[in-house]
């Protein structure tokens, strides 16, 4: 008990705002008007909070900056939910915004709604994550969340729980329990497998990720036979040109657990067949990608002083697998040649090269002197290859 206590103390402590003098009109608002408020209302529009926090003396903050900045920090300290944009409502109540939540994450209690009017809404939340404008009405009918739809759909987008297929459509991921098979990639060409590694990574991260790659990047799910493949641990999706596509999956490493970093999160890119994959995309999309995962594991770096996650590859190009055997190894132990992979049974080996290639820029020589792993390389590199071909044979 004494470390845990100790431990619970040193994790306040590294807490962003621990220690941080705040303006007492701060904490006036939450007292005084949130506190207040909050009992009678579940929803603040933001014009109206700041015509009436104006209205009331007491509290100290009289102009919109300092009312943003006041109602930043309460929700950073989870006493509220609220965004940057204006025109969007604060949550005061944030266990109100949970249970509207709760409803849409369906268990056993649910099955009463279900009937016969229903039931197919009901499987493709249920089964795939897939929730229709029908469904929700009925799931937020009891209550009163149905009515403050447009803010509580607006702050489960922002917080990426959801998103926005299209107006009557929402994806829900962490109700998707479908499973991924890797022969669906049989007619395709794919990338080696970026992997980026964790302490430890919760299940939240990889469907933040998936979501964020929607809504920031472009992409769509991709559909294969009326259906999205988007599966419980492996999710495809279509980029903006429509020729590439994105694996995002999740892995527990059982081959790496000795290791610091037993989870991933893996990326694998892919074309059809007789398509190639242009590696501009591939190094494009692993800088985005880093960013998004910088982004959404801020909350683990602030409490360490250290990156919560490392990049590495697996170690052969096959196509993405769940139960895959195959080695990572971190970035900094690659070599763009090709050496053996004794963290395998049995032994083989790794082309280092023809891996790299796609998610790093290598320097062009190291292709020329190996014309071997040119079939994987950029259209770019090829033509350099060709010019410089000729241009020996013309010597
Ligand atoms: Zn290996």
């Amino acid at each position: 008990m004494e470390e845990l206590k100790a431990c619970i103390a040193s994790t306040m402590k590294s807490e962003n705002h621990w220690g941080e003098t705040v303006p007492i009109s701060w904490r006036n608002l939450e007292k005084w008007i949130l506190k207040t408020e909050a009992q009678s209302r579940n929803i603040y529009p933001f014009s109206d909070l700041l015509r009436d926090v104006q209205n009331a003396n007491d509290v100290g903050i009289d102009n919109e900056e300092d009312l943003r900045s006041a109602l930043t920090f309460l929700h950073e300290t989870g006493v509220i939910l609220c965004s940057s944009d204006k025109k969007s409502s604060i949550i005061l109540n944030v266990q109100w915004f949970v249970d509207a939540f709760n409803c849409i994450k369906m268990d056993e209690t649910h099955n009463t709604i279900k009937d016969q009017n229903n039931f197919k809404d009901f499987d493709e939340l249920h089964n795939h994550g897939i929730l229709s404008k029908k469904l929700l009405v009925e799931l937020w009918r009891t209550s009163n969340f149905y009515e403050n739809k447009r803010s509580l759909i607006y702050h489960m987008r922002e917080l990426d729980m959801l998103v926005e297929l299209s107006e009557e459509m929402w994806y829900v991921p962490c109700m998707n329990k479908q499973q991924y098979s890797c022969e669906m990639l049989e007619n395709c060409n794919i990338s080696s497998t970026l992997c980026f590694l964790f302490e430890f990574l919760p299940f939240v991260i990889y469907h933040r990720l998936v979501v964020s790659c929607i809504t920031n990047l472009g992409m769509k799910p991709w559909k294969s036979k009326k259906r999205m493949n988007i599966f419980h641990t492996v999710t495809i999706l279509c980029c903006k040109d429509k020729n590439h596509r994105v694996l995002i999956g999740i892995c527990e490493n059982k081959e790496q657990m000795d290791s610091d970093y037993p989870y991933s999160l893996e990326i694998q890119t892919n074309v059809t067949k007789p398509r190639q994959i242009d590696n501009r995309k591939t190094l494009k999309l692993k800088t985005r990608i880093y960013q998004i995962l910088n982004e959404l594991t801020l909350v683990f770096s602030s409490s360490k002083n250290k990156n919560p996650f490392r990049v590495g590859y697996r170690c052969q190009i096959k196509p993405f697998s769940i139960t895959s055997e195959d080695s990572i190894i971190k970035e900094e132990d690659m070599s763009a040649s090709q050496i053996d992979c004794h963290r395998c049974y049995p032994v083989h080996v790794m082309d280092g090269a023809s891996i790299l290639c796609f998610w790093q820029v290598i320097i062009i020589f190291i292709f020329i002197s190996r014309a071997i792993s040119l079939k994987e390389c950029t259209l770019a590199t090829f033509k350099f290859y060709s010019w410089k071909v000729t241009k020996m044979h013309a010597f």
